[in-house]
């Protein structure tokens, strides 16, 4: 396997990060997950784009462009012969002293991994999954913004261990307020009496691409989507539920802290949108061979 480094493809067992790196000692830095199917990497350019935005949010310059940045990523999966997996893309503060001031980390450290991936068993997205809510609430965007893409994953980790702990597979995560504001790895979408609602970006939430996609998706099919602040129990007595990620895809919910929901099985609309989002992944994409 082979992996980018700093400009160079290494072999894995030499793909090493050093301990004084920011990005391990702070997670100060940002990433992107990117998924490639049938020898084409899915929304290439959406993902560069929120990579630089999350970039310029921390004030962390990128010391390639966004162009040099795609090329890496194709070369990465036909340097590796990956036609369907996932794309790992990591600029970290870099090199620097042990005290936090970027200022001591001359130059950002880029890896970029290209690997297979199965997130959830096909099951998952045949029968649906469970949910609990987490009590861990999302962070503030006022402390720090969700929106940006950062190596800090502790929030959503602690989460995601609760609901391990109580034998869910993903959790609902809520911000201060109580409203909904996504899951640890993806964001959420209900329907109820056809109409189709997800949490603003605002509400604490990463502005997913693959949100994007779905609402596109669900557009073109005639429906009405919405971005509206939710409860809880607007999720309890939704007729669907379903989740979206690059790595999840379009996931199923049929139940939320023991409450079904509509009939307890994937729903029409979501159904349909499993298999329109899988149509256009497998069509769409930059060619990496
Ligand atoms: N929310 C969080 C916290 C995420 O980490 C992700 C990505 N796994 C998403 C939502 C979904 O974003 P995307 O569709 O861009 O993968």
């Amino acid at each position: 396997m082979k992996i980018f480094l700093d400009g160079e493809y290494v072999d894995r067992e030499q793909a090493k990060v050093s301990v004084f790196d920011h990005g391990l000692l702070y997670g100060d830095g940002v990433f992107e997950g990117i998924r490639a199917y049938n020898g084409k990497i899915f929304k290439l350019e959406e993902h560069i784009d929120r990579l630089f935005d999350s970039a310029r949010a921390i004030l962390l310059k990128i010391p390639m462009s966004a162009q040099q940045l795609c090329d890496a990523c194709v070369r990465c999966c036909a340097l590796n012969n990956v036609r369907d997996g996932y794309i790992r893309l990591v600029v970290t503060r870099g090199v620097g002293s042990l005290g936090l001031n970027p200022e001591s980390c001359p130059r950002p450290t880029v890896f970029i991994i290209a690997d297979a991936i199965q997130l959830y068993s096909p099951e998952v997205y045949e029968r649906g999954m469970r949910l609990v809510t987490a009590s861990t609430r999302r962070v503030a965007p006022a402390a720090f913004s969700p929106a940006v893409k950062s190596l800090n994953y502790l929030n959503n980790i602690l989460a995601k261990i609760e609901g391990r702990l109580a034998g869910a597979q993903e959790v609902l995560m809520l911000n201060e307020q109580g409203y909904v504001a996504e899951c640890s790895g993806d964001n959420i979408f209900v329907i109820k009496n056809n109409t189709i609602c997800t949490p603003p970006i605002y509400a604490g939430a990463l502005g997913g691409i693959t949100r994007r996609v779905a609402i596109e998706l669900l557009t073109q099919a005639g429906h009405r989507v919405v971005e509206s602040q939710l409860t809880r129990y607007d999720i309890y007595v939704a007729d669907e539920c379903f989740l979206t990620g690059t790595g999840a895809e379009i996931v199923p919910v049929i139940e939320l802290d023991g409450r079904l929901i509509g009939e307890g099985r994937p729903g029409t609309i979501t159904t349909s949108l499993i298999s329109e989002y899988r149509k256009l992944t497998a069509s769409e994409g930059t060619p990496i061979f």
